[in-house]
Formats: structure tokens, C-alpha cells, sequence
């Protein structure tokens, strides 16, 4: 317990000082849409560079940041950082006219009362139109201070932001806090895909997502799809959008360009 504590507080420590030496930065990983066969958006990550600790994964630092109020400054930092990438992918031409970023929010940020001016100034300090932007909140901001939450991504639908929920299917939340959740996407979770195979297996799980996010108007995103017999599944089931180890791994900034051509030129995800 000491060593985890020890941990922990080495992590908080080393967390506040990481934005302001740079050792933060984001990673983007594409979302395809296979029946268009096009990069619809990129989910942008954060990876901390810790010198010699090498890279910590955010599944380490994003708890810690949560539980300390860093992910607010943070947060707002890759919100910013992923709009301006976005930015500059746009006017070279990297990407399509429609592409979107999902920047992750957690609920510490969207219980903050602050939270819809950092989002407004991040899209007008980018230039980036609003319906460019989906936010990525998971089933916890439902239940912690479901009002409060409610009103922020009301706000934000109002300005334009698109909302999607993350993780689907882990959480808790009940259908009725959905239905008055503004919600226009919905991403299954790895682990439903995870378990998807051409004889059976989750097919009806994945089914019902799909039905429910229809009902509530949202699209759906695949997430952790890792082969193509999982991606045929989800054809089958009219899901056309997802992303995963197959389509690619998360990369940087700089080389979406690249990533987008060769996805769209010779999709690799198909048989
Ligand atoms: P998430 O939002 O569910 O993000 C998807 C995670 O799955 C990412 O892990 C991604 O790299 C990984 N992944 C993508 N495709 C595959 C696949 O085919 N197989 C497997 N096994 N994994 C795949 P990552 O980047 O380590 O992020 C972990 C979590 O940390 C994220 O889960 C998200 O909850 C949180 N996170 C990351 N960046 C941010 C951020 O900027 N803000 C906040 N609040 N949370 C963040
Ligand atoms: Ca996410
Ligand atoms: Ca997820």
C-alpha cells in the first residue's frame, strides 16, 4: 500500500508540472466510416512523456488527474491543442471538408462551471465551425450531478457541439437518464466488440445498442475493432462506423496526412 500511495503521489506531483514543460501531448486515432470508405474523424488521446519513466498511459495518469482537479487545466489544454490540430489538417487539405475531432471530457470537467466558455473559445481561437467537435463523456456524468451536466451539453448542443457517449454498456445508467441526455452518438465498448464472431457470440447485445442508439437518433461508432471478422459483424448489424487496431493505431499530428491516404486509397480493413 505505501508503494501505491508513494506511486500515486509521485504521479500527482509530476502531473502538475507535466503541461508546463511540454511532456503532455495528444495522439489521434482515426474513425472510418466502411461503407463510405472514408476517415469520417480522429478520437484525440493524451500521452505523457515522462523522460526516463518512458510514456505513462493515460488509463494511469487521467484517474490521478480526476481525483486532483488537474484534469480541468489539462482537459482544456487538449481540447485547444486538438481544435488546432484539426485547424491546421484543414487548410492543408489532410483531411475532408467533414472531419470531426472527439475530444474525451470527464465529468470533473463538465461540472465545471467554466466548462462551455473553455469549449466556445477553443472552437473560436481555432476557427474550427462547432459541428466539427464531438465531446466524449461517459455514463458517470449522468449519475453524479445529472442536472448540472444536463445543462452544460445543452449549452453546448445549442452552440453546435455534438455529443457522443463513450464506453457504452459498462456503466450504469438507466434508459430513462438517456433518453433526456442530448446524445448523438453512442460508442460500444471494446468489450462487446471484443466478443463479436461470425457465429453468434454478442450478436444480440450489440444489436440491442444499436436499436437503442437508433431510437434516441444517435449514429454508432465501433470501438477496439482488432479483426475483420469483427468488422463484418458489425456490417451485418448496420454499424458502418468504427475504429481500432485494424483501421490503425493513434498517431500524431503529423502524420494524419499520411494515415488518411493510405486508409482511403487501399483500405487495409477490408478483405
Ligand atoms: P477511451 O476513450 O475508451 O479511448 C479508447 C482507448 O482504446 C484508447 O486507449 C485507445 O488507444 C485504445 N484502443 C483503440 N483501438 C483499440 C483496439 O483495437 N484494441 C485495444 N485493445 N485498444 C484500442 P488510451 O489512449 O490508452 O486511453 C485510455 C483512456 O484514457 C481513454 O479510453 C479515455 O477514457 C482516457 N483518456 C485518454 N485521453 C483523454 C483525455 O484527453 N481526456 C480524458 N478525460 N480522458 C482521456
Ligand atoms: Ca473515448
Ligand atoms: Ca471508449
Amino acid at each position: 500500500m505505501v508503494e501505491r500511495v508513494t506511486h500515486r503521489l509521485d504521479i500527482e506531483t509530476a502531473l502538475y508540472r507535466a503541461l508546463e514543460r511540454d511532456e503532455v501531448r495528444l495522439v489521434h486515432q482515426p474513425i472510418i466510416d466502411t461503407r463510405l470508405g472514408i476517415v469520417v474523424g480522429f478520437e484525440s488521446l493524451m500521452r505523457w512523456d515522462r523522460g526516463d519513466s518512458g510514456t505513462v498511459s493515460p488509463a494511469e495518469f487521467i484517474p490521478v488527474a480526476e481525483e486532483t482537479g488537474t484534469i480541468v487545466p489539462l482537459g482544456s489544454w487538449a481540447l485547444l491543442d486538438a481544435l488546432t490540430s484539426l485547424r491546421q489538417w484543414m487548410d492543408a487539405g489532410w483531411c475532408g471538408a467533414g472531419t470531426t475531432v472527439s475530444v474525451n471530457v470527464s465529468a470533473r470537467q463538465l461540472h465545471d462551471p467554466t466548462f462551455v466558455t473553455v469549449v466556445s473559445e477553443a472552437l473560436s481561437r481555432s476557427g474550427v465551425p462547432a459541428d466539427r467537435l464531438w465531446l466524449e463523456v461517459t455514463e458517470s456524468v449522468m449519475i453524479s450531478e445529472p442536472t448540472q451536466a444536463l445543462s452544460a451539453l445543452r449549452q453546448l448542443n445549442s452552440l453546435g457541439v455534438r455529443v457522443a457517449i463513450d464506453d457504452f454498456g459498462t456503466g450504469y445508467s438507466s434508459l430513462s437518464l438517456l433518453q433526456r441526455f442530448p446524445i448523438q452518438r453512442v460508442k460500444i465498448d471494446r468489450a462487446f466488440v471484443n466478443e463479436l464472431r461470425a457465429d453468434g457470440g454478442s450478436h444480440s447485445l450489440v444489436r440491442t445498442i444499436i436499436a437503442m442508439a437508433e431510437s434516441l437518433g444517435a449514429d454508432v461508432v465501433a470501438e477496439g475493432v482488432e479483426t475483420v471478422e469483427q468488422m463484418d459483424v458489425l456490417a451485418s448489424l448496420q454499424c458502418h462506423k468504427a475504429q481500432g487496431y485494424l483501421i490503425s493505431h493513434p498517431v500524431t499530428a503529423g502524420q494524419v496526412a499520411e494515415v488518411v491516404a493510405r486508409l482511403e486509397e487501399s483500405p487495409a480493413w477490408r478483405r
